[in-house]
């Protein structure tokens, strides 16, 4: 299930060129104005049994189409914070190319963490993932990964991946979509094999480029196209 507490976003790193919430598609339909949805407060929602709407343990993947830490949705996040902290039944799937403002707003009683949140770390390139993975790694989160999302380049997480649970990794998806080459991500799951990390090639995007051929990939196949890999590890938890 998914939660957008919030709509709206623009461009924070490359991996933001194609977004449809960025460029001109964002100014003619009003999706860079971040404003509060109305399923705003849905974790806490309740009927009139006085039942929460939102059932215990679910997955709600949070802000996947805005960013969570935006610095415009500083003062809504506190409210946020204390939803997740209420709803311990539920696991808080949280994505986010901004880790960098990750203590902005912070809880007072965060401690090392709250146990229902895992935070993923996008990086796209190796700069970002250097810039990135060092903080995300230095600040008390209890379950993290790493969205290689879109995935722009060959990158070594080696030094980064101790401190973490997960990798996923993505193409870029569009018409303007940039090349995926499939030994990028052939990388990355040895570099998680080799630390006994599980790792998910969620989609290949739209130019796939493999053996030296790019295919280009319909958007409705591009999660099963990369199910053809079997590239898949895991330990049999469910992360969406
Ligand atoms: S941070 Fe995410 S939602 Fe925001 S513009 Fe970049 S890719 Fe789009």
């Amino acid at each position: 299930m998914n939660w957008e507490p919030w709509t709206g976003c623009y461009k924070e790193s490359d991996g933001c060129d194609n977004c449809y919430f960025y460029g001109p598609h964002a100014k003619r339909f009003g999706q860079n104005v971040i404003e509060k949805t109305d399923k705003f407060d849905w974790p806490v929602r309740k009927n009139a049994k006085d039942e929460y709407n939102i059932k215990g343990g679910k997955i709600l993947a949070t802000c996947f189409a805005t960013d969570f830490f935006l610095p415009e949705a500083d003062e809504w996040r506190k409210e946020i914070w204390a939803m997740i902290k209420k709803r311990q039944d539920i696991d808080f799937l949280i994505l986010t190319k901004r880790i960098d403002r990750f203590e902005v707003s912070l809880p007072d009683d965060w401690g090392d963490g709250y146990n229902n949140i895992n935070i993923g770390c996008t990086v796209e390139n190796q700069a970002l993932a250097d810039f990135r993975l060092p903080l995300f790694l230095s600040y008390p989160i209890k379950r993290r990964f790493i969205a290689c999302s879109p995935l722009l380049e060959q990158i070594d997480l080696t030094p980064y991946l101790q401190g973490i649970d997960h990798v996923t990794v993505a193409g870029e998806s569009g018409r303007d979509a940039r090349e995926c080459n499939i030994d990028w991500v052939k990388n990355i799951r040895e570099q998680c094999i080799k630390q006994n990390k599980t790792f998910w090639f969620k989609s290949t995007g739209s130019l796939l480029k493999c053996n030296g051929t790019v295919e280009r990939i319909n958007p409705f196949k591009q999660v099963s196209r990369a199910k053809e890999f079997d590239f898949d590890i895991s330990d049999g938890k469910k992360l969406f």
